[in-house]
């Protein structure tokens, strides 16, 4: 007989979330075998899921190195190019801390600059502007999912001598010209699988490659500076028990339990991106003839990843942004800001003397921008529903 209480019911909430993962019976069964199969951390599962989006991003030249976050990935990129004191990277303000912060873990220092009010990413005048003689990468992100201006910014690189790695945190699946992000010219892309990205495994992250180099450093740091890893340790012929520790590395290696989630979510990423661009295209057709700005789109041929779907209230608006998400919320919605820029925030600013007039785009664009609800959970009535309160927010 069961002691277990029965949980009270939970009272109706309507509340419609800003995001939420998608996780299917696929990635639960994955995950139970995992935890029954006695190797929990990294092992047969990541090696897994580093051949799958290999084989996704399906380019023979490229290694794929599963991490626990995309930052600990752009941490690795970085210092495995040798980023360090005295070094300069340039990074768009119009980010989230993580794409600056790892520059800082290096001791190297951060070169903001201002985006493209076009496309919201950086723009490739600005970055070549901040060149000195201290700059060693350009850092840009594909902001939402849009690709950032990568011909450009290579162009920019190769006159200067610079590395490029990408911030690929919202761009799975992406396309500029044709090509996936991931698998474009840059020293190296590193995509996020945190829970709201656009597949997940909790946390998580991989680092893309195609610089054997840079490979090798990034997978011998990702585990404390180990010679091998400990999967390697316990399948190889030689003496299980050794090793040799050849830097003071990090703990930056995926678990095989969340690796057994994204194994399942690599399979339905195209999938994923095709619902949220529907949810897009809906939203661009309902808000055409209000005052809003609807977010930039890619080449019709390209693939936009819908990461995020950033609204900017336009002139004619008569409500303020933050009034705006708090009739939202009023209404239901959850809706976010990506992002408040960096030159905001008292670390960046504090640390380089910032003013908002220096980047003025980014400025404007923050104190206009709402990020909608977009992902794959939502149901076309949802999807009216966050269309009427728009309406409704307007209005009030
Ligand atoms: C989410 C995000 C990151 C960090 O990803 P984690 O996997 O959480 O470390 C980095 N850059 C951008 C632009 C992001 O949105």
């Amino acid at each position: 007989m069961s002691t277990e209480p029965a949980l009270p019911s939970l009272p109706f909430l309507p509340f419609l979330p800003f995001a939420l993962p998608e996780i299917g019976d696929e990635e639960i069964a994955e995950v139970a075998d995992t935890l029954r199969s006695g190797w929990i951390t990294t092992g047969p599962k990541a090696r897994r899921f580093e051949a799958d989006f290999a084989a996704f991003l399906g380019d023979e030249g490229l290694q794929c190195i599963a991490v626990n976050s995309a930052t600990a990935g752009l941490h690795l990129a970085l210092e495995a190019l040798g980023i360090g004191p005295g070094d300069e990277v340039i990074t768009t303000t119009h980010t989230f801390t993580a794409t600056a912060e790892v520059v800082r873990y290096l001791g190297a220092d951060v070169k903001l600059v201002d985006i493209d009010p076009a496309t919201l990413c950086i723009d490739p005048a600005q970055v070549e502007a901040a060149i000195t003689p201290r700059t060693k990468a350009i850092l840009p992100v594909h902001y939402g999912g849009l690709a950032a201006d990568l011909p450009a910014l290579l162009a920019i690189a190769r006159r200067h001598g610079l590395k490029v790695v990408e911030d690929a945190a919202h761009a799975l699946p992406t396309t500029t010209g044709g090509r996936l992000v991931g698998t474009l010219d840059s020293d190296a892309t590193v995509f996020s699988f945190y829970a709201n990205k656009t597949m997940t495994t909790g946390e998580g992250g991989m680092l893309v490659t195609r610089d054997a180099a840079l490979a090798n450093r990034a997978r011998v740091m990702r585990l404390h500076g180990m010679s091998r890893d400990a999967f390697d340790r316990f399948t190889a012929k030689v003496p299980s028990w050794y090793y040799e520790i050849v830097a003071p590395g990090f703990k930056y290696n995926l678990t095989d339990i969340a690796a057994a989630l994204g194994i399942h979510q690599l399979k339905r990423a195209r999938g994923f991106q095709q619902r949220r661009a529907q949810i897009a295209a809906r939203y661009d057709e309902a808000f055409a003839g209000l005052p809003l700005v609807t977010p930039p789109l890619p080449a019709p041929s390209d693939l936009h990843a819908w990461h995020l779907y950033p609204l900017r209230l336009g002139d004619g608006a008569g409500i303020a942004r933050d009034r705006f998400i708090e009739s939202m919320f009023e209404q239901g919605i959850g809706c976010s800001v990506h992002y408040i820029p960096l030159h905001l925030h008292p670390y960046w600013r504090d640390r380089y003397g910032l003013q908002p007039a220096q980047f003025p785009h980014s400025q404007r664009a923050y104190e206009r921008l709402v990020s909608l609800p977009i992902y794959t959970r939502m149901s076309d009535a949802d999807v009216e529903r966050v269309i009427a309160a728009v309406r409704r927010a307007l209005q009030a």
